[in-house]
């Protein structure tokens, strides 16, 4: 295929998808509603109601503008072949091909950090701030950049030079290999996210022992679940907004409560939203959400080893001649469609899935405690009541709150 009508392809696949989630953002916006549910009634009070629309109003207006200026930076990157000038103006400084990939990368998402950061910056200091959820200092949101910055790097930097090494040296079937690299990686990563990445941010301290402490490992023998430790993690250091999790492959498994969690819940529905979580291992959701993200990988991998020894993809992109780095970006896009379908079924999945573990929490610990916590959960985060349901459909990894409240009746 020629370079241009490649890029007519690339660009007819950025308008479409972004037009389709401007369109999407904005049914959602219009499906909001004024009433409050009698579901929820008691945990509310109008104001607070109010307060949570204009927050989801707030929200998306930001987000419109925020896509609509990343939207026309990237569609004029490509038009004017803005990829191909950055290689071709790095190029006479690099002889290596790796070396070159990483000051490719590293120029591009350090020049789209420093454009984003003013607007990120407003999230946080602005909105999130003016709705009472912000507890980020300056201090933190900059040292959360800078390691992120180093761990991007590290991680990032190693993972894309093994990439252009194998594909440079093994040729088509790199894709096997790499493959295989990767999926160690999100499988170390599952592993040690507590151990080793979660305290690069966070600080978690042990459970002290007491009635939640009790009432926990209690509810874990009872279902045989393979607890090893309990932390608390100071949440509150960012954001007021509250969440648990469990991390650990195979028979160690970490339990992670946000101390805004903690603040918020009796003990019974403290527990029974870590009976939720137990139910997605009992359930088998997490050993077959890793099998197929690793599958996916392979997938992704194989359609770009049909395209990344195309000269035209580069090309396209404004570039002199084939560039690993600069077929990345084009692949990426016109893989997009694709990715978006995959997408799709994994939310469908994911929202069962969600069910299946409300199911299981209802079933084995308290289902009245974990549908009050998810009430409380949802009115403190100001979350949407009445999202579209085409909304839902595309984005959701969740079901809407009134759908998971209706599954857990008796
Ligand atoms: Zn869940």
């Amino acid at each position: 295929m020629k370079p241009e009508s490649i890029l007519l392809i690339i660009l007819i696949i950025s308008i479409v998808s972004y037009l389709f989630d401007q369109a999407l953002d904005f049914i959602n916006l219009k499906a909001m509603k004024k009433d409050i549910p009698a579901e929820i009634e008691s945990f509310y009070n109008k104001e607070n109601y109010q307060k949570s629309l204009a927050y989801q109003r707030e929200q998306s207006k930001f987000s419109f503008i925020t896509s609509a200026l990343s939207f026309l930076l990237s569609l004029g990157m490509l038009i004017f072949g803005g990829f191909g000038y950055i290689d071709t103006l790095l190029r006479p400084f690099f002889q290596n091909e790796i070396t070159l990939a990483l000051v490719f990368f590293g120029c591009i998402m350090i020049a789209s950090d420093l454009l984003t950061m003013p607007f990120q910056w407003y999230a946080i200091f602005v909105i999130e701030e003016k709705y009472g959820f912000n507890k980020t200092t300056i201090q933190t949101f900059i040292s959360d950049k800078l390691k992120g910055y180093i761990l991007g790097a590290v991680i990032g930097g190693a993972l894309l030079s093994l990439l252009i090494f194998l594909i440079n040296y093994i040729g088509p079937d790199f894709w096997i290999w790499f493959g295989l690299v990767a999926a160690t990686v999100i499988l170390f990563v599952n592993m040690f996210y507590t151990s080793l990445l979660l305290p690069l941010f966070n600080k978690l301290t042990p459970l002290a022992d007491g009635e939640l402490k009790t009432a926990i490992e209690t509810f874990a023998q009872k279902v045989d679940f393979p607890l090893d430790n309990i932390f608390v993690m100071n949440g509150s250091k960012r954001s007021a907004k509250a969440n648990a999790f469990f991390s650990g492959i195979g028979r160690k498994k970490k339990i992670v409560l946000y101390d805004t969690l903690i603040d918020k819940h009796t003990t019974d529905e403290l527990v029974s939203v870590l009976a939720h979580e137990v139910g997605h291992f009992k359930k088998k959701h997490i050993i077959w959400s890793y099998l197929i993200s690793i599958a996916q990988v392979f997938f992704v991998l194989f359609v770009l080893s049909k395209m990344v020894f195309n000269e035209n993809l580069s090309i396209a992109l404004g570039g002199s001649q084939q560039a690993i780095h600069l077929n990345l970006i084009a692949f990426g896009i016109l893989f997009s469609p694709i990715s978006g379908i995959t997408g799709l079924f994994m939310s469908m999945l994911s929202r069962k899935n969600e069910f299946e573990a409300d199911a299981f929490a209802k079933e084995t610990f308290d289902g009245n405690a974990l549908s009050n916590a998810l009430r409380k959960l949802s009115v403190d985060s100001l979350s949407n009541l009445y999202p579209h349901p085409l909304y839902v459909f595309f984005h959701y990894s969740h079901p809407p709150l009134l759908q998971r409240l209706d599954a857990l009746k008796d």
